[in-house]
């Protein structure tokens, strides 16, 4: 066993508690889940089962490899949407599966309505502002005009995505929902049953207008707080705690690490961890991040390596300070919350996520 191996906790309840707290917020019909990138790198099926067992039923990938293997874990029970639509030549795979492609160009769409006699259901994201994927809202409202009164094709959903939700006062928001709210009406004469969707997380909070019938949210289910209010309960998932190998006694005037970055200023007690930026630990945390070691709060030193970095453990008294083989944490709690921590490298919660290695020994647990 690799004992030295930095220790992943993933918290299922929390996630539970999140979409529960999230499905309450929200004021439309159906608030599904983000599981894209191995549900932000914290694993498919439990990340997913948990979901689904607090009542989720509509999921949101990024990929048809991503779809495929979540169809082969909840199988029949979910509407799985591909958020990067259908590539060519692989319709017929889509429509066997009964995956739910975001289409998101118009050749893409064109591509889809000629295949799909089969009237296998489809979505349709459409570009408000952000210019990212999606149709222009002309080319959805000349197709819209091109349609015989009664389309036989099955438009299930139509999406739009938010630029600046995590920011509240951006004017860019209010333009988006306005054009999305246009499309919609103008969609919904000919589809009365489409689901409008233009909600990730923190578009959750923008206010009830931004809502529309399916909610999209990822990172606020994963502990993430981009944009989420500080009076929003939404509970912390993950937790990471390095191992320490080895503690030195630094003299003042020392240097720590590649480049010899950081210099003693006084003589100091450290502690080297297992775990640097082959397994997440983003090298630009060097010198950034803190740690946290039973409420103390550690500075890391110089360089963040490949396998190990360095924490600044003096302020500790030294009957309580620790040895090889306890554990620092990185992410996770006082000091350390996840987005905090992400701020600290210049980055954000969703990058330090999907970042986290596979060398981490990964634990579900339900609290
Ligand atoms: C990733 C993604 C989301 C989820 O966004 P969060 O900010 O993680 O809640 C929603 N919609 C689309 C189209 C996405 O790509």
């Amino acid at each position: 066993m690799d004992t030295f191996s930095g220790l992943l906790e993933v918290n299922l309840s929390a996630i539970r508690h999140n979409w529960l707290l999230l499905q309450r917020h929200f004021a439309g019909r159906d608030c599904g889940a983000v599981v894209k990138a191995n549900a932000y790198g914290l694993g498919y099926a439990p990340v997913t089962q948990t979901l689904f067992s607090a009542g989720c039923r509509s999921f949101f990938v990024a990929s048809f490899g991503e779809a495929v293997a979540l169809k082969k874990l909840l199988g029949e029970q979910i509407d799985v949407y591909v958020l990067q639509g259908c590539p060519e030549g692989v319709e017929r795979e889509f429509t066997s599966r009964k995956l739910i492609p975001v289409l998101v160009s118009w050749a893409m769409l064109k591509r889809w309505i000629a295949h799909a006699e089969s009237a296998a259901p489809f979505a349709i994201k459409v570009n408000t502002g952000m210019n990212r994927l999606g149709l222009s809202i002309d080319e959805l409202s000349s197709w819209l005009d091109s349609l015989t009164e009664k389309p036989a094709v099955p438009l299930v959903a139509l999406l739009s995505h938010m630029a600046c939700a995590d920011e509240p006062e951006h004017p860019l928001n209010d333009l988006q929902r306005q054009r999305f709210a246009d499309i919609v009406e103008r969609v919904r004469a000919r589809f009365p049953s489409v689901q409008a969707s233009l909600c990730n997380s923190a578009a959750l909070f923008l206010g009830n207008g931004w809502h529309f019938d399916l909610a999209r949210p990822g990172i606020a289910l994963y502990g993430g707080r981009e944009g989420v209010p500080s009076s929003i309960d939404i509970r912390p998932v993950v937790s990471l705690a390095l191992s320490v190998i080895q503690t030195r006694y630094v003299l003042k005037g020392e240097c720590i690490g590649y480049g010899a970055t950081y210099r003693a200023e006084r003589d100091m007690h450290v502690a080297l961890v297992a775990g640097g930026y082959a397994d997440g630990i983003l090298r630009s945390l060097s010198g950034a991040a803190v740690g946290v070691f039973r409420g103390h709060q550690l500075p890391l030193l110089g360089r963040v390596s490949m396998d190990s970095c360095v924490f600044d453990i003096s302020s500790i008294p030294s009957q309580s300070r620790p040895s090889e083989g306890h554990r620092i944490k990185l992410l996770g709690g006082d000091g350390c919350d996840l987005t905090v921590q992400a701020g600290r490298a210049g980055t954000i919660s969703y990058e330090l996520l999907t970042r986290l290695g596979g060398r981490l020994q990964k634990h579900y647990v339900e609290l």
